[in-house]
């Protein structure tokens, strides 16, 4: 059915699954397979939560969707407890990731318009989604092949290279827009001193410093946001903030936040969207936030996190001609593959997904990323238990490899 109904632009693994519970699925010819990848970082909660089950049967029960001529409750508190999350600003609401960067892509250009700044520099090795401005922003060719002309306007630079954001930075920019942990390009960490480095240069040149947290947010690396993981707590703050991924645990919903100076950009009439923060939307997502803080889940990202990179790490000293690095915050975490390990084979696959497969034939679920790097992003109430059974899976694969 799939091939000849579906469009094929997924290059699918060989899995019809079926059901889910916790951090498990199960395929339909029965097998049982342990979820580290977690949807690419969507069920923070796992698979089939019942009390996320139960909020949506009540919330589409009481009131699923009224478009946003109207007010409701839910989107109000809901911007609300983000706005706590990360500083006073404003919300929008959306249905995903490549939805939020266009967002503040219209952001930045709507701040720079009369100064006729439009220019937006973005990283090497990023990923900002797959619309036709989130391909212009993506800093890989690779999303780019055959859609060109791209979208005007945005201009790379190699990553952790601030010297190389002071250069790009000229009369027409308008903001600079960073995942703090590229996630699409194998985990790779920004730096403090990056990170404050471009606030630095942001302020000294009046314009946005903008961060894509759609990946690498909602408490996944033990704190809400991975930028206040790796700045610690201070007073720094970026202009704006995409999410989406894990905000909806699996229901489709995204935002931006942008700060309360910026408020008035986007002013009525010049952003929308019919499906942003539905009541059925946000009823999942405050359901998500109480059970989070509740079940204390953001402790728990970081704590089992570090016990599986420091076992991890333990791993890639027993076979450094497999392993080239293990890194990441929390529970996004990428193991960094040696591309000729004895166990991979010459054919087109990259090792990464090479990798997945040997560790799906194990039951267990992970996601390639770029050429040879297999990302681990599961939900955040994974147990010490599937953690451990995730590294003997892990170590059976490596030793393999070797
Ligand atoms: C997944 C992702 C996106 C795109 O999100 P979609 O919901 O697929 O549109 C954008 N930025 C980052 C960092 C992502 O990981």
């Amino acid at each position: 059915m799939f091939e000849r109904n579906v469009v094929p632009s997924y290059a699918r693994f060989d899995l019809v699954l079926e059901r889910g519970e916790g951090s498990y699925v199960w395929d339909v010819d029965g097998s049982r397979y342990l979820d580290m990848g977690g949807g690419i970082a969507v069920c923070l909660l796992g698979h089939a939560h019942a009390e996320i089950a139960d909020a949506l049967h009540f919330q589409a029960r009481k009131l699923t969707h009224v478009s946003n001529l109207y007010y409701h409750e839910l989107q109000g508190r809901l911007a609300e407890a983000l706005v706590d999350l990360i500083a006073p600003g404003r919300v929008f609401f959306c249905s995903s990731g490549a939805e939020a960067n266009e967002g503040l892509f219209k952001l930045a250009r709507k701040f720079g318009h009369e100064k006729s700044r439009y220019e937006i520099i973005t990283a090497l090795g990023s990923f900002h989604g797959r619309t036709l401005a989130g391909i212009a922003a993506t800093g890989q060719d690779k999303v780019k092949k055959g859609f060109e002309p791209a979208v005007v306007g945005f201009k790379h630079v190699p990553f952790n290279d601030l010297e190389a954001v002071k250069k790009a930075i000229g009369p027409n920019t308008a903001a600079v827009l960073i995942e703090p942990i590229q996630g699409e390009s194998g985990i790779t960490v920004a730096s403090k001193e990056y990170l404050l480095g471009l606030r630095r240069l942001c302020d000294e040149h009046g314009i946005l410093l903008m961060f894509d947290e759609v990946q690498a947010g909602h408490f996944r690396t033990g704190k809400f946001q991975s930028w206040q993981t790796i700045v610690g707590d201070s007073e720094f703050l970026p202009d704006a903030v995409s999410m989406a991924k894990s905000l909806g645990g699996g229901f489709p919903i995204g935002a931006f936040w942008v700060k309360e100076d910026l408020a008035q950009v986007l002013s009525a009439g010049t952003h929308a969207t019919t499906f942003g923060g539905t009541p059925l939307g946000c009823a999942v997502a405050l359901k998500i936030l109480e059970i989070v803080r509740r079940d204390q889940l953001a402790e728990n990202a970081r704590e089992l996190g570090e016990f599986l990179k420091s076992r991890l790490q333990s791993l890639q000293k027993e076979f450094p001609r497999v392993l080239r690095e293990v890194r990441g915050f929390g529970l996004m975490i990428g193991l960094d593959f040696f591309a000729d390990a004895p166990g991979f084979t010459s054919s087109d696959e990259f090792p990464g997904t090479q990798t997945v497969k040997r560790l799906h034939s194990r039951g267990l679920l992970a996601i390639p990323a770029a050429t040879a790097v297999v990302r681990l992003l599961p939900a955040l109430n994974l147990s010490r238990g599937e953690a451990e059974e995730a590294l003997e899976v892990i170590s059976g694969v490596v030793s393999e490899l070797a």
